[in-house]
């Protein structure tokens, strides 16, 4: 059995990495995953082309070619420094970094979470 890999585009912070890994590896039935972190991640992924978004890019693509990974998650959580606003503005970076991430064209099922106020995963798309 060799390790399966998953992949998350994440924010920094550290209240947002085990809530993720933990939901990734049971509903996904994964190893492990591979983390791309960027503060504010759904912020930057929302908003048009940046520099930013090409060396996350880069990243992903050695989780998914070099990794195997077959599972993206983009990621927005309550009170983000790096992109602060409410439930309802994080949703809608979610959705539009989600569609971001789709453009890339990887072999790979692309979902978008949220980690509210209980530090508690919410299935955005
Ligand atoms: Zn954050």
């Amino acid at each position: 059995m060799s390790f399966k890999f998953g992949t998350a585009i994440n924010c920094i912070d550290g209240r947002a990495q085990e809530p993720v890994i933990d939901f990734m590896k049971h509903k996904y039935g994964i190893d492990g995953v591979d983390m791309v972190t960027f503060p504010g991640v759904d912020g930057v992924m929302s908003s048009g082309i940046s520099d930013a978004i090409v060396l996350i890019r880069n990243a992903v693509s050695i989780s998914i070619e070099k990794h195997g990974s077959r599972i993206i998650a983009v990621i927005g959580h309550f009170d983000c420094a790096g992109n602060p606003g409410n439930r309802e503005h994080h949703y809608a970076n979610i959705g539009k970094a989600v569609q971001q991430v789709s453009s890339w064209k990887f072999d790979a099922e692309i979902v978008g979470l949220y980690v509210n106020d209980k530090r508690q995963i919410e299935e955005v798309t």
